[in-house]
């Protein structure tokens, strides 16, 4: 019998979840079963209990239950605990631990797939909802030189600042940001692309050696264009939604799938 694993949101149809798993499984010669289960917004911890039951052995989570997993989980690692969500569950022993990959996975795509140095970069994380949280203890883990955090919301990068930041984490208004020179590593982790909104962030953050990297992946976003229209280089999020599968893989069967071959397929297909 092949080991049960899913992913649970909602919507989940969409999701690349099931394929990235698919071919992980099949890399490693892992017997394993990969399924995108619908949970109802007011049922996700009953629907994760019953996939328990069935004999589920882990799960991943998206949108909207990271911060209800996190809840659910009987046990955290520290970087979930950081983030305050969960995007993978593991079933032992008759305990839930919740993990967060999203920010394993981001560092890993700009380290290592786009052969960027986090280590003594500046760095710039726009937004300061969920994944903004989920990214800052593995980024400052990586040790930039200064990571500063720019919120529409300067409330709430304030909390995520006091609560996660460290000596060399800096807050900055958007308009703040024409006094700061350029930097190495602009992250968009707001959710403004969704819209196509342009996010109100002057030129002068980009140069032509600063990687733009928008979280968002499967369109051009009006913070890609302003990126690309002011020389930088500029990444999408499909590396980091691989490389955070991954690693979620690598927590439950203990064996890392070469990425490379995946990101490959997944880019041809979106074509
Ligand atoms: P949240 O809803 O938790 O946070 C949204 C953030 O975007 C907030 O900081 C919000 O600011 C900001 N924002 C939204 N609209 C605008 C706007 N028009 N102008 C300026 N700021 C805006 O979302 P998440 O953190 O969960 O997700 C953020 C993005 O990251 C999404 O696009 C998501 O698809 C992507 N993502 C990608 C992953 C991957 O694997 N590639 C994994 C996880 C997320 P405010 O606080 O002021 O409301």
């Amino acid at each position: 019998m092949a080991d049960r694993y899913a992913v649970f949101g909602n919507p989940v149809g969409h999701s690349q979840s099931p394929r990235i798993h698919a071919l992980f499984a099949q890399q490693t010669s892992q017997n394993l079963s990969y399924e995108a289960l619908l949970a109802p917004l007011d049922g996700f911890a009953d629907h994760v209990r019953t996939f328990i039951a069935r004999g589920g052995c882990g799960a991943n989570v998206t949108v909207p239950f990271k911060e209800e997993a996190f809840r659910l989980a009987t046990q955290l690692t520290p970087r979930a605990q950081a983030a305050g969500a969960v995007n993978t569950l593991s079933f032992t022993e008759g305990q839930i631990l919740g993990d967060n990959t999203d920010g394993a996975g981001l560092v890993r795509d700009i380290r290592i797939n786009l052969c960027v140095a986090v280590q003594g970069a500046r760095v710039l994380l726009l937004g300061a909802g969920g994944a903004a949280r989920g990214t800052m203890l593995p980024l400052l883990g990586e040790r930039p030189a200064q990571l500063t955090i720019a919120n529409r919301t300067r409330a709430k990068a304030e909390t995520l600042c006091s609560q996660v930041g460290a000596g060399n984490t800096a807050i900055c208004d958007f308009t703040e940001l024409r006094a700061q020179p350029a930097f190495d590593v602009v992250i968009n982790a707001t959710s403004a692309g969704l819209s196509d909104a342009a996010l109100p962030i002057p030129d002068s953050v980009f140069a032509s050696h600063t990687l733009a990297y928008d979280m968002l992946y499967g369109r051009e976003t009006p913070f890609m264009a302003q990126a690309q229209r002011n020389g930088a280089r500029v990444a999408d999020g499909l590396g980091m939604l691989v490389e955070q599968a991954a690693e979620a893989f690598f927590g439950w069967r203990g064996v890392r799938p070469d990425t490379a071959p995946v990101l490959a397929a997944l880019r041809a297909a979106s074509r």
